[in-house]
Formats: structure tokens, C-alpha cells, sequence
């Protein structure tokens, strides 16, 4: 079959955009080198950046400071990585063994899920969290439409039913529910390779997302974030102005079920003051590590 005739404006375009994405490849070595961005950083980035996807593993491993191309081509062999493969065509497993043999001391950072009832200020406390420490905040999947203020891929990764659904047959969530009419989900491989990278994430999520973190990961410790009282949370769940009464009254009997669910989780903190919840947190969560520099 002859390839399609591109117009002289569809071949510009399509020119520019492979000039784009060679000089952010091109950055994204550089910072690899001068130890701005590690390979788990990178590999994170691929995850929601296509054009970081399609890097070559090889160039990614050589522009590593004190590896080179003779031993990223060894450390490839060893793992029995194709010398083209593209970051996109690694596998899970395969990223855990290159970041376990960049950083072999790596100590496997602390997942904490921070749950409980919708309205309580899981999102202030994991914002807040993010700013003062070195927690890895994991970036949601979900169907619902976005609010005014929030933005793809810094509040969630907003997705069509079918995007959604395509990603959950490909095994691709740590955990999913239904809340509210919408669907919600942790991507799974931003997770894993903060994880091992020695990082400590953090997925802010409801109850039962929570339940099914419980039923696969030991490793998880389950936090309940608790209003200071019930008044309270009612009073926050309705002064949120983005909501429909209808949704409004919906979250508010989700939330009652919600609170029954504390006694499931390792620890209940109340949500009295944000900045005493991110003291807690962090306590629970030692071994931290700094999220810049090289993981190695
Ligand atoms: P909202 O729509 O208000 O942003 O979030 C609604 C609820 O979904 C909140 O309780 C929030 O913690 C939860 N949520 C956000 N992301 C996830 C996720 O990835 N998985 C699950 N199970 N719940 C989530």
C-alpha cells in the first residue's frame, strides 16, 4: 500500500512536531546527565509524555553519568533487553530490575494511602504534603469532567469511559472504584518505580480503592483521615459550590458509610489541623529520600 499523500501544511506540522519532541529528548538527556533527573524520574515522565515514551532505553542508560555505552549495553544484555527497545516497550518488570541495578542499595520506599470520607481534606493534606516533603503523590485516572481549576496531569488524568476501561483490561491500575457516578484509578507504574527508586508514595483515595490496596499489597499502611466531627464534614461537604445537590446529597451518604469503614484501616488521624496531619504522616514514613538528584 502507498503511505497516505501528506498536504505541504500536514508535512510541516508533522515536522515540527518530531523537531519538538528530538530537542525535549534532547533535554531530558542532558538533565539525566547533570543529575537534575533520574531514570525512574524518566520513566515516570513516559508515562503521560509520548515523546519521552518513544526514547531509546540505550541513549537514556548511556547519558547517565559513570555508565556510558559499554555498560548500559552490558546492564541491557544482562537483563535481556533488546539494545532498541524504546522506553514504551519495557515492561514492569523490566523497569524494576534497570532501576534495582542502577541503585542495588535502594532502599524500597513506604506506600501510605490516605483514605476516608469524601469532603474530609484528603487533597489539602496531600497537596501540603508534596510542598514540605519528599513524598511522591501519585496522579489519579478518572472519568468525571475536570473542575474549573484543575489541570490534566497535575490534578488527575482525565479519561474517557473507554480510555478507562481500555486501561483496566491492561491491568494497568493498582486500584479502581466507582465513586459518586465517576471512575477513579491509580496508575500502577508511576507507583512501582517511585517505590523502588526508594521513594515514599503517597495515593490519596476513597474507601474501597483502600480495601483493594489492603487485599494486594502487604507492604501498604492504610491511613483514615477523620473529620474533627460529623457537623464538620457536613458542613464542608456543602460548601463545595462545584456540586450539584443532587451529587452533594449523594456524597453525603457515601460519606456516612465511609466513616463505618475506619476500623479497618492501621491508623486513624484527625483532620483537626493540616499541618499536624503532614507531621503525622511524614512520621509514619521515615526512610525518605530526595526526590531530585540521581537515584544511584
Ligand atoms: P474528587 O472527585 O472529589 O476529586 O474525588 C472523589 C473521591 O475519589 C475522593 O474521595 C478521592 O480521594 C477519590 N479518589 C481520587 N483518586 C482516586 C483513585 O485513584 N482511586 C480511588 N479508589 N479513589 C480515588
Amino acid at each position: 500500500m502507498l503511505p497516505p499523500q501528506l498536504t505541504p501544511e500536514e508535512r510541516a506540522r508533522a515536522l515540527e512536531a518530531a523537531t519538538q519532541a528530538r530537542r525535549l529528548r534532547a533535554d531530558v538527556k542532558s538533565k539525566v546527565k547533570s543529575g537534575a533527573l533520574s531514570v525512574g524520574q524518566v520513566f515516570d515522565r513516559a508515562s503521560h509524555e509520548p515523546a519521552i515514551a518513544k526514547m531509546r532505553v540505550l541513549e537514556l542508560l548511556e547519558s547517565q553519568t559513570g555508565i556510558g555505552k559499554i555498560r548500559a549495553i552490558a546492564l541491557m544484555d544482562r537483563l535481556k533487553i533488546s539494545h532498541s527497545r524504546r522506553i514504551q516497550g519495557l515492561g514492569v518488570h523490566q523497569r524494576v530490575a534497570l532501576l534495582r541495578s542502577l541503585d542495588p542499595a535502594a532502599v524500597r520506599g513506604k506506600l501510605l494511602v490516605l483514605s476516608g470520607p469524601g469532603g474530609v481534606g484528603k487533597s489539602t493534606v496531600a497537596t501540603r504534603l508534596k510542598e514540605k516533603s519528599n513524598f511522591w503523590v501519585s496522579i489519579s485516572a478518572t472519568t468525571r469532567s475536570p473542575r474549573a481549576t484543575e489541570k490534566e496531569g497535575v490534578d488527575y488524568y482525565f479519561l474517557s469511559e473507554e480510555e478507562f476501561e481500555a486501561r483496566v483490561q491492561k491491568d494497568e491500575f493498582l486500584e479502581y472504584a466507582q465513586f459518586a457516578g465517576a471512575r477513579y484509578g491509580t496508575p500502577r507504574e508511576g507507583v512501582e518505580n517511585a517505590l523502588v527508586s526508594g521513594k515514599n508514595v503517597l495515593l490519596e483515595i476513597e474507601i474501597e480503592g483502600a480495601r483493594q490496596v489492603r487485599a494486594h499489597s502487604k507492604e501498604a499502611i492504610l491511613v483514615f483521615l477523620s473529620p474533627p466531627s460529623w457537623d464538620e464534614l457536613v458542613a464542608r461537604l456543602e460548601a463545595r459550590g462545584s456540586d450539584s445537590p443532587e451529587r452533594r446529597a449523594q456524597r453525603l451518604e457515601l460519606a456516612r458509610q465511609e466513616m463505618a469503614a475506619a476500623v479497618e484501616f492501621d491508623h486513624v488521624i484527625v483532620n483537626d489541623e493540616v499541618e499536624r496531619v503532614v507531621e503525622a504522616l511524614v512520621v509514619l514514613a521515615p526512610n525518605q529520600r530526595a526526590l531530585s538528584g540521581p537515584s544511584y
